[in-house]
């Protein structure tokens, strides 16, 4: 194990958290004509390394703001992609398909694993699905297969309801203007402004949100083999959630861990 290479793929983003609008121009597979390396690829929320080759790994950029929160993996498995997880927002999930399509020459994505049912790893399913509708297959433990119906689609829901009250409230505050009966300084309006601007696009990304629920699913172990490349999806019990599985890929010792293992 000492030997393996570790890819910690994903910090959990805490339920909620509020989403800063970054305007993403390139939409999937606009204008990629050609194969990029890893060091060609250019994006304001991801850092793209590559892991060895036909892997990569998706590192969410420092104090990018809300609407990307986790990291992916990518690997390609014969003239197909496997990707890791989804994101928390449409717009982070379609920046990654946009670098995955740069990255891999345009390969389709065949298959997306959910590591576990929290936000920042299934908010992005639709996206993919909608994207690669003929193709795509989305794996998870039967465990998070159920805790996305019992949790995070009412999560999910909850969030679309309480979104618009506190938009409405920080409103109601910027127009009052004080706070305690001391006016704002202007520290305080600027970060009620901001609170305001993270919200409005949150509320955008979700609020006609559905999530593909996983398609594949497993209560132990599944592989998948194309040409040189084996892909094996483990899971070992409970961890970090009740469904925590891993993306191992043992000729190359390459574990994408979901979050079983986080910086923080
Ligand atoms: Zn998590």
């Amino acid at each position: 194990m000492e030997e393996m290479k570790m890819n910690a793929i994903s910090a959990c983003a805490r339920a909620g958290r509020r989403a800063a609008l970054i305007l993403l121009a390139l939409a999937i597979g606009n204008d990629v004509r050609a194969q990029q390396t890893a060091d060609q690829v250019r994006s304001e929320l991801f850092a793209v390394k590559q892991v060895v080759p036909g892997v990569w790994a998706f590192i969410v950029k420092p104090r990018t703001p809300g609407l990307a929160v986790s990291n992916t993996a990518v690997i390609e498995i014969g003239d197909k992609v496997l990707v890791v997880d989804s994101h928390l927002t449409p717009s982070a999930a379609r920046e990654a398909a946009r670098l995955i399509a740069a990255i891999t020459g345009n390969k389709s994505v065949r298959y997306l694993v959910n590591t576990h049912w929290h936000p920042d790893h299934v908010q992005g399913n639709s996206t993919y699905s909608s994207a690669f509708p003929a193709a795509i297959d989305i794996i998870a433990h039967i465990n998070t297969r159920r805790d996305i119906l019992a949790l995070e689609i009412p999560f999910l829901k909850d969030q679309k309801q309480l979104l618009p009250r506190q938009i409405a409230d920080i409103k109601s505050q910027l127009a009052i203007g004080k706070k305690d009966g001391l006016p704002f300084t202007d520290a305080q309006r600027r970060q009620l402004e901001a609170q305001l601007a993270q919200g409005e696009a949150l509320l955008k990304e979700i609020e006609t949100l559905e999530i593909t629920l996983p398609s594949l699913t497993l209560d132990r172990s599944m592989s998948l083999h194309a040409g040189e490349r084996e892909v094996r999806i483990l899971y070992f019990g409970r961890g970090h959630t009740e469904g925590d599985v891993v993306v191992f890929l043992p000729k190359e010792k390459v574990l994408v861990t979901g979050d079983l293992l986080t910086n923080s």
